[in-house]
């Protein structure tokens, strides 16, 4: 997949752009809170309808504007694509075309222009809270299956109104009547949650153990185990299996939710460990250990979308390889001699005789 121009309206501190890219390498320089990231959240979102670093749409359209327009034209498919959003800072949903043809919904979008995303929080995902790492994984699962995503924002939405009966009902005890209705729910859509991710979180541990393998020198046996409810023995067990295990959960923490008036646990606590030669990273790891396996986490990611649909997604490098010292930088640059790249950082230094640059001044280009 290659993205070949881009238009921005009010998007972020972008008033009006309008760029062509490279289909290799794409540097992105400037100084701080010029716009690089924002630019790279543009791309993600228009391949994804996703943003990596907004809470509400309404964040992404620049102060005092009522709309932002994203629009691409991409090479993906054996084909010449075009992608539009539209994005309100009120309370209109949001706009897609896709070929010039509106969309109901972002289901149509999946292999059009998948993107990973690389950030220097990346680096330390391992020894981060489980949070942190249910998201890394989310983005890359949304993309790849269309029915995780639909489900994951079905789940969510039905946690919330969960939510909101547990802490109403000690004001009004008439609303638990509608609990049980909810639980039966979540525990339906929970149950798909998880036998996606224990298909995901497999092939990801595979692929990542072989590029830590490499990068190690072959010294770490790289092992990657997703963890759920504990009343979950086997993941990969049949979805009415998963949900019965999961309606067996939340009744034994039925009192407890009503008491601290929270859903208390889970899909939406999951959480996945990484061991090196048995040895848990989160706990263990050195710091070297912890970025070498990140890098090879999102190489993994990478490659998994690679194989969904045959063709390299767009990689997003957000000031990560300053990050690293230079064995890394090369091992994460000799990785991506395929495949279209966008990297930001404030000092180009060396990678600068690659692709094309393109710099950020206050939300403008400057040489284009
Ligand atoms: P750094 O090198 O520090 O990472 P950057 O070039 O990546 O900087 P961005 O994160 O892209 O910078 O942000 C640039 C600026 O965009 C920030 O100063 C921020 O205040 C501004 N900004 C963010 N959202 C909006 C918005 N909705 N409207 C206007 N400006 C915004
Ligand atoms: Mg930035």
């Amino acid at each position: 997949m290659k993205l070949n121009e881009l238009q921005l309206r009010s998007f972020r501190n972008y008033g009006e752009l309008a760029l062509d890219f490279d289909p290799g390498v794409n540097l992105i320089i400037g100084d701080n809170a010029q716009g690089k990231t924002n630019l790279l959240e543009a791309i993600a979102f228009l391949g994804s309808g996703r943003s990596f670093r907004a809470q509400k749409t309404k964040e992404m359209v620049l102060f005092g504007e009522e709309f932002a327009e994203i629009a691409g034209k991409v090479d993906s498919q054996n084909r010449q694509q075009s992608l539009r959003w539209l994005l309100f800072s009120g309370s209109r949903p949001r706009q897609l075309w896709l070929n010039g043809v509106k969309q109901k919904t972002a289901g149509n979008l999946s292999g059009v222009l998948p993107t990973v995303l690389f950030c220097p929080e990346d680096l330390m995902v391992l020894k981060a809270g489980a949070s942190q790492r249910r998201r890394m994984g989310d983005y890359v699962l949304c993309q790849l299956r269309p029915n995780y995503d639909a489900a994951l924002t079905e789940y969510n939405r039905i946690l919330d109104q969960k939510n909101r009966i547990l802490k109403d009902h000690f004001e009004n005890p008439g609303v638990l009547e509608i609990l049980p209705e909810y639980n039966t729910r979540l525990c339906q859509v929970g149950a798909l949650l998880i036998s996606y991710r224990a298909r995901f979180y497999d092939s990801l541990g595979k692929a990542a153990a072989v590029y830590h393998n490499q990068f190690s020198g072959g010294n770490e046996e790289f092992r990657l185990e997703y963890t759920t409810v504990s009343s979950v023995s086997d993941p990969f067990a049949p979805v009415s299996k998963l949900t019965e295990d999961l309606q067996e959960h939340l009744s034994r923490h039925y009192r407890a939710e009503l008491e601290t008036a929270q859903c208390l646990t889970g899909p939406h606590k999951d959480d996945f460990t990484v061991t090196l030669s048995g040895i848990d990273l989160k706990a263990y790891g050195s710091q070297g250990q912890t970025r070498t396996a990140a890098i090879s986490l999102k190489l993994a990611q990478r490659e998994l979308m690679g194989r969904e649909w045959g063709e390299e997604p767009v990689l997003l490098l957000d000031d990560v390889l300053s990050e690293l010292d230079p064995g890394r930088q090369d091992f994460v640059l000799n990785q991506i001699v395929s495949g279209q790249v966008f990297i930001t950082c404030c000092e180009p230094g060396r990678f600068t005789k690659m692709g094309k640059t393109i710099e950020i001044q206050k939300g403008k280009a400057l040489f284009n």
